[in-house]
């Protein structure tokens, strides 16, 4: 596929076509072959340079593209790479990088390194990098294997939106040294070594995390432990301090006094004289119908050992009243 030339040669410098004249009077030459060009600058066709005379070169486009970007790279003498994810096992995709903003050194363009030519090759201070620029040729499964044999990083920038639009200095620049949507990591000669060691933290915190969650366990049963301790020696003590109000329940007959079924739960020696009767001798006996006396009683705290007591704290509020 031949590709809209959109940059040309002018006195030995790469040009974009905005900055020349239309047609021939552009006096430019194509960056691959080195034909003359002529800058079409139509209406309705989108700008771009053409090769006077001759056809249209194989790779015009492609070296024009390259060119522009190691110009543009020398310039800015920096690029902003992506951040580098990979999958690890049962810990899923990870980040193992973030996206950084190195200071170039050196660019070199479509110079071979062992069995392939790439596009291009940065410097960061001894470490390299390559770039591919990708339009209509991404990187494939062969070229990998050299890239991985030769072991040096490399990133793809996919520029095939350029196939619609038109592209310029400033367009290159923006998705070349500024964003990182477009580009991604080929390979990455640190990826071992960085999975080892994210594969390493990954681990540390989930044992970190488990053994946080264990301690947690404890502690908590710890807790619920010492509270049900707490309750039953609670318990412990209102039995024992109940066994000392008990009164214990009498089951009588009487005519009428709240009788259910003929029978009445009483008990005797009521401390506030609900009900009494004779004795002889002109003595009596006080007592409380548990029903209708005790239980709308304040003093009056439930039954006890089977319906057999109840616990009445009249004493015990009379003696705390005077203690106050
Ligand atoms: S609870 Fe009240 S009614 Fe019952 S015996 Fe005690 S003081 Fe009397
Ligand atoms: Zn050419």
């Amino acid at each position: 596929m031949n590709l809209k030339l959109p940059f040309g040669l002018k006195d030995g410098k790469l040009v974009e076509i905005s900055e020349v004249e239309r047609g021939l009077n552009c006096d430019c030459t194509c960056p691959c072959c080195g034909s003359k060009l002529i800058a079409r600058k139509g209406e309705h066709k989108v700008a771009h340079f053409a090769h006077y005379q001759n056809p249209e070169c194989e790779h015009g486009f492609e070296t024009a593209l390259h060119l522009a970007a190691k110009s543009i790279l020398e310039q800015r003498r920096e690029i902003r790479l992506p951040e580098l994810r990979h999958d690890i096992g049962r810990f899923g995709q990870q980040k193992l990088t973030e996206v950084c903003f190195p200071k170039v050194t050196e660019v070199i363009v479509e110079r071979r390194l062992g069995d392939i030519v790439p596009d291009l090759l940065l410097d960061f201070n001894g470490q390299q990098l390559l770039v591919e620029i990708a339009v209509t040729h991404f990187v494939d499964s062969e070229k990998l294997a050299k890239i991985k044999a030769l072991g040096i990083s490399t990133i793809e920038v996919d520029l095939s939106r350029f196939l619609k639009e038109p592209l310029d200095f400033q367009q290159l620049t923006v998705i070349l040294i500024e964003r990182v949507e477009q580009k991604t990591w080929v390979f990455n000669a640190k990826l071992g070594d960085l999975l080892r060691k994210k594969q390493e933290e990954l681990e540390a915190a989930e044992k970190r995390e488990r053994l946080e969650q264990e301690e947690n366990t404890r502690r908590r049963r710890e807790e619920w432990e010492k509270s049900q301790r707490k309750e039953m020696e609670e318990k412990d003590q209102r039995e024992k301090f109940y066994q000392v109000y008990k009164k214990s329940i009498v089951v009588r007959r009487p005519k009428n006094l709240g009788s259910f079924n003929g029978e009445a739960l009483h008990v005797d020696d009521c401390p506030l004289k609900m009900n009494a009767y004779h004795i002889g001798g002109g003595f009596y006996n006080y007592f409380a119908n548990v029903n209708i006396d005790c239980r709308r009683c304040d003093h009056y705290r439930g039954m006890r050992d089977d319906m057999a007591s109840i616990v009445c704290l009249h004493d015990y509020h009379v003696k705390k009243n005077k203690a106050e």
